[in-house]
């Protein structure tokens, strides 16, 4: 009975929900080490730190085999802490450069660059590491391709005509060429941006 945390990835918060709900105390932090601490002697398996874990980075294994092969998905793991930090859709905006205030969406969607504006609210914001990194999105498009993040008012969603959020429009010379409402998540990424080159033929 094991739980696995992958530290690769981890932001190891003292605040860890996987702690708070765990019943035995298998999970604790250390406050002189700075660290999540694993006690696999008291872990019953019941799994409930898992689904606290809200980037994947606790694991539970309820048999010997199983906890080796999660051990080697950890090891096998390339990525790092630092792709914690990349904004992406539908997740919370790290870097003010990607920001836009609501009111000033007109002022960005004059040019002819492809303009692309996500509007999102706190209840539409996702995992970090399970959303799509901007870059993706915009690797195959001009590289002049400009990507804001709007934490949305009603007005916005009623402008657009918006009902779902998070919500990516895509603007070109002052015109909406089209929406996409909803959360996409990195294994839905082809189809999102299918999606987008389709909006930005018509
Ligand atoms: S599986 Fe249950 S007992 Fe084990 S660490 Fe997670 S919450 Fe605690």
């Amino acid at each position: 009975m094991s739980v696995l945390v992958n530290f690769k990835i981890c932001d190891n918060a003292k605040e860890c929900g996987g702690i708070v709900v765990c019943p035995t105390g298998a999970l604790s932090y250390n406050n002189e080490k700075n660290t999540i601490v694993i006690d696999n002697k008291k872990c019953i398996s019941c799994g409930l730190c898992e689904k606290e874990c809200p980037i994947g980075a606790i694991q539970v294994a309820k048999t010997q085999e199983e906890y080796i092969k999660l051990e080697n998905e950890i090891n096998e793991d390339v990525r790092t802490i630092k792709d914690l930090f990349v904004d992406r859709y539908g997740s919370i905006p790290l870097s003010e450069f990607f920001v836009l205030d609501s009111e000033n969406i007109k002022n960005k969607i004059v040019n002819d660059n492809i303009t692309l504006i996500e509007l999102y609210n706190d209840d539409s914001i996702k995992c970090l590491l399970k959303s799509i990194p901007i870059k993706d999105l915009t690797k195959d498009m001009p590289q002049d391709t400009l990507f804001y993040k709007v934490d949305a008012s009603d007005e916005n969603c009623k402008e657009y005509n918006i009902k779902e959020l998070p919500s990516l429009l895509i603007f070109k010379s002052n015109k909406m060429l089209g929406s996409i409402e909803g959360y996409y998540e990195s294994n839905r990424k082809k189809e999102l941006l299918e999606e987008i080159v389709q909006i930005m033929k018509e």
